[in-house]
């Protein structure tokens, strides 16, 4: 049974917005069957993330923007685990069948996933709340893997890109003309800088809920703690316009959704760090050690610094 051209059933939907026929070499069975086959030949990586209206987005997001955003938090994962990503499985939950909707959501998700390479290879269509979950898979080579437990005292810890950005954006998440806005909307996933780091970083994590909260993870997991110089904190130019520098720490320390890495490396590594920076096209700024003990302290020029309460928790 058809449905009305701007109101299109089920199966018209994903034949529509999300079945783009044949894809990579590597999919043995696609979409339209009751479930997808690839051939996976190295370890295979797994994540997931779910984005919920009302708590992961604002309820008038952007739908290009949901589409691409829904994706770049699970390439982040895979970047964290100097990955290579290569399918997605999306289990899409939307409260009508709005075909203009879907279109801008699909293309936000597909100008991402082919930059990539990311093959769509599967998922699950609701009504209800809207709500987006992906799976991403990947695979990386087993000496390449990065993990949140290799850190060591003494380590170099370092960040990709700039801090605090998206937390500021969130207000102004709808406005496509605003720096901050956008990186919010549109957050970079660091696959190439998590690739290059292979072999090289002795612990990663993305920085999802806040650099003070995951970076506390990997010291948790690696059996140590940090030291991080607030004053090596990268700042954009455009969160140093709108904020002062207390606010502009705070929202870095703190504030979640920058999907930058945060990592770890030995300090006679700097120089292949760099290259790695070079390499990726990807800023690498040096903010700290780890050392022994527990737990993540700030300094600001030398004096102990208390950030401002930690990161972002659902319960
Ligand atoms: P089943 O009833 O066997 O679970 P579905 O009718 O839910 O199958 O899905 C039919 C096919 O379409 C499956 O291959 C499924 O993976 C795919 N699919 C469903 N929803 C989506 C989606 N949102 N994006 C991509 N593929 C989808
Ligand atoms: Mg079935």
């Amino acid at each position: 049974v058809a449905g009305a051209p701007d109101r299109p059933n089920e199966f018209e939907i994903i034949a529509r917005y999300f079945d783009r026929g044949a894809g990579a070499a590597d999919v043995v069975v696609g979409i339209g069957d009751d479930a997808a086959v690839i051939d996976v030949r190295e370890p295979l990586v797994v994540a997931t993330d779910t984005l919920v209206a009302g708590v992961h987005f604002p309820d008038d997001f952007a739908a290009d923007a949901l589409g691409y955003r829904a994706l770049a938090v699970n390439l982040s994962d895979l970047a964290a685990m100097g990955a290579r990503p290569r399918w997605c499985t999306l289990a899409l939950t939307v409260p009508a069948a709005d075909a203009g909707w879907l279109a801008e959501f699909a293309g936000g998700l597909f100008r991402l996933a082919d930059e990539l390479s990311v093959t769509l290879i599967g998922g699950d269509l609701t009504r209800g709340p809207l709500t987006v979950t992906i799976q991403i898979l990947g695979t990386v080579a087993a000496d390449r893997l990065l993990t949140r437990g290799g850190g060591r005292p003494g380590d170099d810890v370092y960040v990709t890109g700039t801090l605090g950005d998206a937390a500021a954006g969130l207000p102004v998440s709808r406005d496509a003309e605003d720096v901050l806005g956008r990186r919010f909307a549109y957050p970079t996933p660091r696959v190439a800088a998590g690739l290059a780091l292979g072999g090289l970083a002795s612990a990663a994590i993305d920085v999802s809920d806040g650099l003070v909260a995951d970076l506390g993870h990997v010291c948790e997991q690696s059996g140590c703690a940090a030291e991080i110089d607030v004053e090596r904190l990268p700042l954009s130019e455009a969160l140093l316009a709108r904020f002062d520098a207390d606010a502009a720490y705070a929202a870095a320390l703190a504030g979640g959704d920058d999907y930058e890495l945060c990592f770890a490396a030995p300090p006679g590594a700097a120089a292949a760090v760099a290259a790695a920076a070079r390499a990726s096209a990807t800023p690498m700024t040096r903010i700290g050690s780890l050392v022994a003990g527990t737990g993540v302290r700030c300094r600001l020029r030398g004096r102990r610094y208390l950030p401002p309460a930690t990161g972002y928790r659902h319960f």
